[in-house]
């Protein structure tokens, strides 16, 4: 018996460089630890106000941001599942939500 599933995750575009996370945890990580153009990300994160002073051991405030900022991709995968078989993932829908 085949069974098939869809599970709905979103992915988070960096404002800076475009770079794709599957978190918005993830993306605060990015912001503060990227070694790419890391000033431009910097002065990105004081434009909303926040410094990195603020964030160290809480990266609520930075989350918040990423949250209402960045672009987010909404991505549909489709998981087809075969008794006794390894599960099959199909990446078919990207939706991308403009603000
Ligand atoms: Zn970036």
């Amino acid at each position: 018996m085949a069974t098939i599933r869809y599970i709905t995750r979103f992915m988070y575009e960096c404002p800076v460089c475009g770079k794709e996370t599957a978190s918005a945890a993830g993306m605060c990580k990015h912001i503060i630890n990227t070694s790419t153009s890391f000033p431009v990300h910097q002065n990105w994160m004081a434009a909303h106000g926040i410094s990195v002073i603020d964030i160290i051991g809480n990266h609520k405030p930075l989350i918040e941001v990423v949250e209402k900022e960045c672009n987010k991709y909404k991505t549909e995968e489709r998981v087809l599942t075969v008794e006794r078989h390894k599960p099959k993932k199909d990446k078919v829908l990207v939706v991308k939500r403009h603000k």
